[in-house]
């Protein structure tokens, strides 16, 4: 087995999470390295929601700026149902910029991630492709990362950016990704052709119809349309191997409003994702050992908070790391004590991110309800001032840094109190 170099903090895996987290340890003037399976750093899939939860990170970042000009800045989140596209409620994101000081933003995937890759190699972070780590180990003063070729690359800290399937994962639990049976197609079309549809490009729209969703908004300073068409797969629900092909699409799809109907066209038909999370887990270290990201906290995407929540670890942890540092005292940025940094990690990230996963498993079911309880879905979601935050206030904040700072959750409203609505009519 040979060593190559020692760097201060090694992170596992180049999506959106690694290489957030790599840039926000390297500002603090530490020596990363990014080992990244693939033969070259990239994303797929289409576009992508930043919340002021993140804004207000990639502002810190000096990133935002970068990040504005290459998404747009919508002016309202409507939210319709899918079969008779009566409006639902909305979020006025301007309103929302006040209050929260940040805006809400929507990227293509692709430019967010050259984004953090520019970022990275602009402040120096070692980016190393082609290196699959199959295996870790780890001890009181470090822990190295070891891959599929033999090569162990060591660290004070190994951060596991590693994703869904992570490796790292199974030295803390031995659990599985949790499928919903439903299926996400994607599908980014240059505006023109959305040319006679009811498409309003300062809108981020989400329908939500019975056992499917459709959302679209605008890319690249309004070039593109972003697409995106959920449903629950007959298949899949069967456990057949090939779910969610597109007649599954156009069937699921079938019963729903003109505006909905002519996008589906539109949606590429040659991949598609199955939507899975896992349970929360609350412990995410193991030894010099710390999962990050979707490794430790996959959600379904109903919250659009899953690469949102891998780059405020990112962030809280460089800020823990921030505040060893001024500890140490001594001028030199790599004398940390990494227990306690990682152990203030771990004292408030895992509830933040067991909350929203939880919370993106109701917000879909209610999403997808069907018959009665549309029907009073539907009433209770009228009845919302556009302008009460109630139901974002604990998400769209400051990211938490100890656990006495994390907001209350939302209150929770029973379907039932819609025929309180009705009564009082
Ligand atoms: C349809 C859909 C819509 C979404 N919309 C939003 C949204 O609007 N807003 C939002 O915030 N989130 C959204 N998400 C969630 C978001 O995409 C993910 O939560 C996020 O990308 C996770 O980033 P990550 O870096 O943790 O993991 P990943 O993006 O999975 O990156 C993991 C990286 O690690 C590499 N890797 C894996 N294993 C190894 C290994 N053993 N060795 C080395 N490298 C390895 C992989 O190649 C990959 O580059 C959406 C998800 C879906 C499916």
């Amino acid at each position: 087995m040979s060593t190559t170099g020692t760097p201060d903090v090694i992170v596992v895996g180049g999506g959106i999470g690694g290489l957030s987290s790599a840039y926000a340890l390297t500002r603090r003037g530490l020596a990363v390295r990014v080992l990244e399976q693939a033969s070259a750093f990239g994303e797929v899939g289409a576009g992508i929601q930043l919340a002021p939860n993140c804004t207000r990170i990639l502002d810190d970042y000096g990133l935002l700026d970068e990040a504005k000009q290459l998404g747009v800045v919508p002016t309202s989140m409507v939210m319709r149902d899918a079969v008779d596209a009566t409006e639902l409620t909305r979020l006025d994101l301007i309103d929302l910029e006040r209050r929260y000081g940040f805006p809400y933003l929507v990227i293509h995937r692709s430019d967010l991630h050259g984004l953090l890759l520019r970022a990275c190699q602009r402040v120096g972070v070692d980016l190393m492709t082609d290196a699959r780590v199959e295996s870790y180990e780890t001890n009181g003063r470090g822990a190295r990362a070891v891959l599929a070729n033999g090569d162990a690359h060591e660290a004070a800290v190994v951060i596991a950016a590693d994703g869904l399937h992570s490796v790292a994962r199974t030295l803390l639990v031995n659990d599985e990704p949790v499928s919903s049976a439903y299926v996400a197609y994607r599908g980014t079309v240059p505006v023109e052709a959305t040319a006679g549809r009811p498409v309003d490009l300062s809108e981020v729209v989400v329908y939500v119809g019975p056992g499917c969703h459709f959302v679209h908004y605008g890319l690249r300073g309004g070039e593109l349309l972003n697409q995106v068409a959920v449903f629950e797969s007959p298949k899949a629900r069967a456990g057949e191997e090939d779910w969610g092909t597109p007649d599954e699409l156009d069937a699921a799809f079938d019963g729903t409003c003109p505006a909905v109907q002519e996008g589906i066209p539109h949606m590429w038909r040659d991949k598609w994702w199955r939507m899975y999370d896992r349970d929360p887990i609350l412990t995410w270290v193991h030894g010099r050992i710390a999962l990050l990201g979707d490794a430790a906290h996959p959600p379904l995407q109903y919250m659009a908070q899953g690469a949102i929540m891998a780059i405020e670890d990112g962030w809280v942890l460089a800020e823990h790391v921030a505040r060893q540092q001024e500890a140490g005292g001594a001028g030199d940025p790599t004398r940390i004590d990494w227990s306690a940094a990682l152990a203030a990690y771990e004292a408030v990230r895992p509830e933040h991110c067991r909350r929203v996963v939880m919370t993106a498993r109701a917000w879909g079911e209610l999403w997808h309800l069907d018959g009665a309880a549309r029907a009073r879905r539907n009433a209770l979601l009228r009845a919302r001032d556009v302008h009460d935050y109630a139901y974002t206030d604990w998400i769209y904040g400051p990211t938490a840094l100890f656990p006495e700072d994390e907001p209350p959750m939302y209150p929770v409203v029973p379907l039932a109190a819609a025929d309180d609505l009705a009564h009082a009519d």
